[in-house]
């Protein structure tokens, strides 16, 4: 059931990058989640543009982290070789970039990021889906669960009742609604993310280009990424407006700043497309995956970075629905809805726990972003 359209939410909006960040490179459980859906998707693509016949724009390419401020520059050359990733001098990155900005002292190279299309992703999900037998309601709400000694059996539409033996909700940013559904809170908040999708006819970057660090006047994070259909995305920038926002002329400005400092070319670009989205970002920031506490047969997937991550989740989800547990990822604890009960209330903190993270780390998590 999609109460809209097919990517009508955040997925029509979000950038698609996949990568594996520094931030992430230690031996968690969320490290391990980030690594495996590189593999997952890569394994994925391919299968679902043969089932669906159609392509989703999926795009590999080496990627350049620049720094925008010393501090972020001092912990790259630290860190970045740690994580077998290459500190290149503002020289070196110009030979493989020649038009990266003049001013960029240094680059950490990394081999490989990918882009997919949320959008095309999408359709091919719900391509290959129907193809298989799926049924695709559009236009058509859930408005709630009719729940039988404690398990699902119906979800509610305006018109019905449709009987079943579970309910995913893949709902984004508006899965808060549903948790009183199933009697349950779910800490998922809103941030806004604006980007600009730009024309460009002059040189561009073979690298998807990553700012990091937090510089006056440039977007809180982002990328330059030449896409495969000819236009330029320049993102994104992350700010906690609530379910209500608009695009602004202050957010275009920071974007295109930081974008001509990567990029001085990109100052004669045209802007075409300036777009936003509202992210789902749940309370710690990491995904909200698997069963819903209490309730048999209802399940959630939802969180940030859930584009690139989708082929992962619906294995996950996937799962659960068929088999009551999953191996693929080492520890599920971390992303359960229950996890919440354990930490107490943090339901306002969707943010601040992200604003937080980045200045306990604020030269390479900063900036590096989960997304563009
Ligand atoms: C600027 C920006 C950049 C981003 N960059 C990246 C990136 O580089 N990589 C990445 O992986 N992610 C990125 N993201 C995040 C990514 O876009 C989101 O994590 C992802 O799109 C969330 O997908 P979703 O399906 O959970 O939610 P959504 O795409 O919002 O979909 C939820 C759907 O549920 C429907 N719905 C809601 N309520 C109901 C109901 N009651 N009944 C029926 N249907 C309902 C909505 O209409 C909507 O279509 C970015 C986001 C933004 C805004």
């Amino acid at each position: 059931l999609e109460k809209e359209t097919l990517a009508s939410g955040c997925t029509s909006h979000g950038t698609g990058i996949s990568r594996f960040n520094l931030r992430d490179a230690d031996n968690s459980a969320h490290a391990n989640l980030l690594q495996s859906h590189i593999f997952k998707l890569d394994k994925m693509i391919p299968f679902l543009e043969d089932e669906s016949g159609m392509s989703v724009q999926y795009q590999l390419m080496p990627g350049m982290s620049v720094p925008l401020t010393d501090e972020a520059w001092e912990s790259m050359q630290v860190q970045g070789p740690a994580n077998g990733h290459k500190v290149l001098s503002g020289d070196a990155a110009r030979q493989l970039e020649p038009h990266l900005g003049p001013e960029i002292p240094g680059v950490l190279w990394e081999p490989r990021r990918a882009r997919v299309s949320g959008p095309k992703l999408t359709f091919a999900y719900a391509r290959a889906a129907a193809k298989r037998g799926a049924e695709i309601s559009l236009g058509e709400p859930a408005t709630g669960v009719q729940l039988m000694d404690g398990r699902v059996v119906g979800v509610k539409t305006p018109s019905e009742t449709i009987p079943c033996g579970a309910v995913v909700l893949a709902m984004g940013t508006w899965a808060p609604e549903a948790g009183a559904w199933f009697g349950v809170d779910i800490p998922v908040k809103p941030v806004k993310g604006e980007a600009l999708r730009l024309v460009y006819r002059g040189p561009s970057s073979t690298h998807a280009l990553n700012p990091m660090g937090l510089r006056p006047g440039f977007a809180e994070q982002g990328h330059v990424l030449f896409r495969m259909d000819g236009m330029v995305s320049v993102g994104s920038t992350m700010e906690d407006t609530g379910y209500v926002s608009e695009p602004t002329q202050a957010a275009r400005d920071r974007l295109m700043r930081m974008a001509v400092y990567l990029w001085p070319g990109l100052a004669e670009a045209e802007v075409k497309h300036h777009v936003y989205g509202l992210r789902p970002i749940p309370a710690d920031g990491l995904p909200i995956l698997g069963p819903i506490p209490g309730v048999e047969g209802g399940f959630i997937v939802t969180g940030h970075g859930a584009v690139s991550k989708s082929a992962l989740f619906a294995e996950i989800t996937a799962d659960y629905v068929l088999r009551g547990t999953t191996d693929a990822v080492p520890s599920m604890e971390p992303f359960l809805l229950e996890r919440f009960d354990a930490k107490g209330d943090v339901g306002e903190n969707a943010f601040g726990v992200i604003r937080q993270a980045r200045e306990a780390a604020p030269t390479v998590a900063a900036g590096s972003g989960r997304d563009g």
